[in-house]
C-alpha cells in the first residue's frame, strides 16, 4: 500500500500502457478537464497524499452522476486538493452546495485556494477534522438532507461514513464509494488489511439495508485496477 491508502499495484496488475492510452483517448475526446481542474490536480503534490485524486474521466463521471441524480446538495468525505469537489460543485450549479470533509488542515488550505481559482468557493463548505466528528455535528445540527454523497476518505471508516450518510440523506439519494476493488484484494475475505475489511463491511451493510439498492463496478486506467460502489436510497 502506498502512504495514502491506495494499493500499490503488483506487477501483474500495474496500470499498463494500454490502460493509460485508453484513458488518454477518452479524456481528450470526451472529458472537459479545463486548466483550472488541471491546476487543482497538479496541486495534489502539495498535499499529504499526492496523486490520490480521482482520474479526470472519473471526475467527469461523478459530475454526470450527480447531474443525473438532480443533486443540489452534495456531501463529500475526503477533500484532498478539492479536485473531485470542483467537479461536484460544477454539477450542482450556482444554486447548489457541496459540503466537503477533510482531516488535514494543510490539504483543506490547498483545496480552498483551488475553489477560489475555480470561482466555486461560495458553493463549497469545507469542514476540517475527522469526518466521523464532522458528520456527528451535521447530524446534531439537523442539516438539510443531501442528495448525493461521495465517500473517498480513510477506507476503514467506510461503514461509519455510510451510517452517517444514511442519517444525512433522503429517499432517492445516491451514495458513491471510491477505491473498493483495491487491486482485487476486496475478494479476499481473510485480508488483514483494515481498508479491505472497511470495503467488505460497507458492501455487506448496503446489501443488508432494506432501503438501499447497490452495485459495484471494477475500473482499470491510469489509477490502476480499482472500482466504485454505487448505492441509492429507495
Ligand atoms: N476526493 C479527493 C479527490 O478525488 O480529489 C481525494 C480524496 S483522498 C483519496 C482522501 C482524503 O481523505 C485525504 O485528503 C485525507 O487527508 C482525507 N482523510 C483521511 N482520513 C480522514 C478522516 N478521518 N476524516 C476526514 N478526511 C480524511
Amino acid at each position: 500500500m502506498n502512504e495514502f491508502g491506495s494499493p500499490v499495484p503488483v506487477n501483474r496488475y500495474e496500470a499498463t500502457d494500454d490502460w493509460h492510452a485508453v484513458d488518454r483517448y477518452f479524456t481528450s475526446t470526451l472529458v472537459r478537464e479545463d486548466s483550472i481542474l488541471a491546476v487543482a490536480r497538479d496541486s495534489g503534490d502539495a498535499t499529504t497524499m499526492p496523486n490520490a485524486e480521482v482520474a479526470a474521466n472519473q471526475g467527469a463521471f461523478l459530475e454526470i452522476l450527480a447531474k443525473i441524480a438532480g443533486a443540489r446538495r452534495v456531501l463529500e468525505f475526503g477533500t484532498l486538493a478539492g479536485y473531485s469537489t470542483i467537479w461536484l460543485a460544477r454539477a450542482v450549479g450556482e444554486q447548489g452546495q457541496v459540503v466537503t470533509l477533510e482531516l488535514e488542515p494543510e490539504n483543506a488550505a490547498v483545496a480552498k485556494a483551488n475553489f477560489h481559482a475555480a470561482g466555486v468557493s461560495h458553493q463549497i463548505e469545507t469542514i476540517v477534522g475527522p469526518a466521523t466528528e464532522s458528520t456527528e455535528r451535521l447530524i446534531n445540527d439537523d442539516t438539510e438532507p443531501f442528495d448525493f454523497v461521495f465517500i473517498d476518505a480513510d477506507k476503514p471508516n467506510n461503514p461509519a461514513y455510510l451510517a452517517a450518510a444514511l442519517k444525512l440523506t433522503h429517499s432517492g439519494a445516491v451514495i458513491v464509494i471510491d477505491n473498493v476493488v483495491r487491486n482485487g484484494a476486496v475478494a479476499d475475505a481473510a485480508s488483514a488489511d483494515p481498508r479491505v475489511q472497511g470495503v467488505r463491511t460497507v458492501a455487506e451493510d448496503i446489501a443488508a439495508h432494506p432501503d438501499l439498492d447497490g452495485t459495484a463496478l471494477q475500473t482499470v486506467g491510469e489509477k490502476g485496477w480499482d472500482g466504485l460502489i454505487i448505492a441509492r436510497r429507495r
